[in-house]
C-alpha cells in the first residue's frame, strides 16, 4: 500500500532533524492544516471511524442541557454569559442540548455561543447542524479567543483528543518516547535522552519496572489550567465528560481507530483517528492549582443516571411502539452499561468553591494542589 501524504512529510521531517516525540506525531497526525485528521475525514458515526455519546442518542445532549440550565439558576442566572463547546465535532451535542434549554428563555436570552473548533470541515459541519436553532454561534480557535465574562462550558471527547508525551522506564531513568525510523525505512517506536525534571511528568511516581510508560497531556493540563483560572476568576462551569483515569498510572493508552477498528498508531498517519485515554486526577489538580473547586470525577453511567436519564428514555418511548422502546433502551444502556461507556468515561466540573451540583458529590480539594 503507498505511504499517506501526511506519512511522505513525517519521513522527510525525521531525515532532517531526527526522530520526533509522540506529542508532535500526535500533534501532526490529528491537526496538520492539509492533511491531519479531524481537518480532512470525516471521523463521526456508523460510516466514520467511530461513534460518540451524543451520537448515540439524543437523550446525552438532553440531559446535559437540563443540568446547564439547573448549573446556570444555581449560579444566579448571570447575564449574558458565554456558552461554549470545545470539540463540538458534528454539533449534535449542542443541538440536542439547545432543544431543552430553549424551556427557559431566560436562559437562551443570557447566552452568547461560541465554539472552540480547530478544524474549518468541522466548523461548516457544526453551522448547518445549528442553523435554525435558537443561536447563533461564533467560532474560536482556542479559549484565550472566547470574550469575557461568566462562562458555561462543555467538552465531551475534546481533552482525549489533544496530544501526549510519554515516558518510558529505561535502566531506571524515564526517557521520552519517540517516533523514528527504522532500517528499513518505516515508522518506529525509540527513546530519547533522559527526562528533565521539569518534564512535567507527575508527582509520586514510585518506583516502575523497565518497560513502563507513563503519559502527561500539556495542551490537556494548559487548557485546564486557563479555563479554571477564568472561572474562578468571573464564575461560570466546565463540564468535560471523556474516557480515562484517577492517574498517576502505568500504561500505554495512545491507540487508534478506524471504521470502528482498532489499528496500528504508526499505521496512515492522518487517516486514523488518535487519543489517549485522560488523567482526570492531572486536570483536577490543574484546576484546583487555578483556585477552581473541582466536582468529581464520576462514572459517566452514574452521572447520567443520576440527571434522570432513564426517566426521560420512559417519557420519550411512553406513547412510542415496541421497537422504538427497544431502541430507546439500548441507548441508555450504550451509555450507562459498566461494559460499555458507563464507567470507562468520566465526568468532572470545575467551577468557583461553593456550587453544589446534581449528579456530583462535594467538591473536592486537592492536597497536591499547592505548588511546592
Ligand atoms: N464532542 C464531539 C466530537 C469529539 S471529537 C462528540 O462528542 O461527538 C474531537 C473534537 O475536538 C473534534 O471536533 C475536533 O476537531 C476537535 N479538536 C481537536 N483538537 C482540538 C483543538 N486543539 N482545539 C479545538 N478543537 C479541537
Amino acid at each position: 500500500m503507498t505511504a499517506t501524504p501526511l506519512e511522505h512529510r513525517i519521513k522527510a521531517l525525521i531525515r532532517l532533524d531526527g526522530p520526533m516525540s509522540v506529542f508532535d506525531y500526535m500533534g501532526l497526525c490529528l491537526a496538520d492544516p492539509e492533511h491531519g485528521y479531524y481537518m480532512a475525514r470525516e471521523p463521526f458515526g456508523r460510516d466514520g471511524d467511530f461513534v460518540t455519546a451524543p451520537e448515540v442518542s439524543q437523550m446525552f445532549g438532553e440531559v446535559i442541557g437540563a443540568f446547564l440550565v439547573d448549573a446556570w439558576e444555581r449560579l444566579g442566572r448571570p447575564a449574558p454569559f458565554q456558552l461554549v463547546e470545545f470539540g463540538p465535532g458534528r454539533g449534535t451535542l449542542m443541538a440536542d442540548l439547545l432543544r431543552v434549554a430553549k424551556r427557559q428563555p431566560a436562559f437562551v436570552a443570557a447566552a452568547r455561543l461560541g465554539l472552540v473548533e480547530t478544524s474549518p470541515r468541522l466548523r461548516a459541519k457544526q453551522a448547518a447542524t445549528l442553523a435554525g436553532g435558537p443561536l447563533a454561534p461564533s467560532w474560536y480557535a482556542s479559549a484565550e479567543e472566547i470574550p469575557p465574562g461568566p462562562l458555561l462550558a462543555v467538552a465531551n471527547e475534546f481533552f482525549d483528543a489533544l496530544p501526549i508525551r510519554q515516558f518510558v522506564r529505561d535502566h531506571g531513568q524515564w526517557r521520552e518516547r519517540r517516533v523514528g525510523l527504522d532500517a528499513d525505512g518505516r515508522l518506529a517506536f525509540g527513546l530519547g535522552p533522559a527526562a528533565l525534571a521539569d518534564a512535567g511528568l507527575p508527582p509520586r511516581l514510585g518506583t516502575a519496572d523497565d518497560g513502563a510508560v507513563v503519559e502527561v497531556s500539556p495542551v490537556g493540563v494548559t487548557v485546564m489550567t486557563g479555563l479554571a483560572r477564568r472561572i474562578a476568576a468571573t464564575g461560570g462551569l466546565l463540564l468535560a465528560i471523556d474516557y480515562g483515569y484517577s492517574g498517576p498510572a502505568f500504561g500505554d493508552t495512545f491507540q487508534a481507530v478506524r471504521s470502528h477498528t482498532s489499528v496500528d498508531v504508526l499505521q496512515r498517519p492522518g487517516e486514523a483517528d488518535l487519543t489517549a485515554h485522560v488523567d482526570f486526577t492531572a486536570l483536577a489538580i490543574a484546576a484546583a492549582r487555578a483556585g477552581a473547586a473541582v466536582h468529581g470525577p464520576v462514572e459517566q453511567g452514574d452521572f447520567l443516571l443520576a440527571l434522570g436519564l432513564a426517566e426521560r428514555a420512559g417519557r420519550l418511548g411512553a406513547d412510542k411502539d415496541e421497537a422504538t422502546r427497544a431502541e430507546l433502551v439500548a441507548q441508555v444502556e450504550r451509555l450507562v452499561g459498566a461494559s460499555e461507556m458507563g464507567s470507562l468515561f468520566k465526568a468532572i466540573a470545575v467551577s468557583r468553591a461553593g456550587l453544589a451540583l446534581p449528579g456530583f458529590p462535594p467538591a473536592r480539594t486537592f492536597p497536591e494542589a499547592p505548588r511546592p
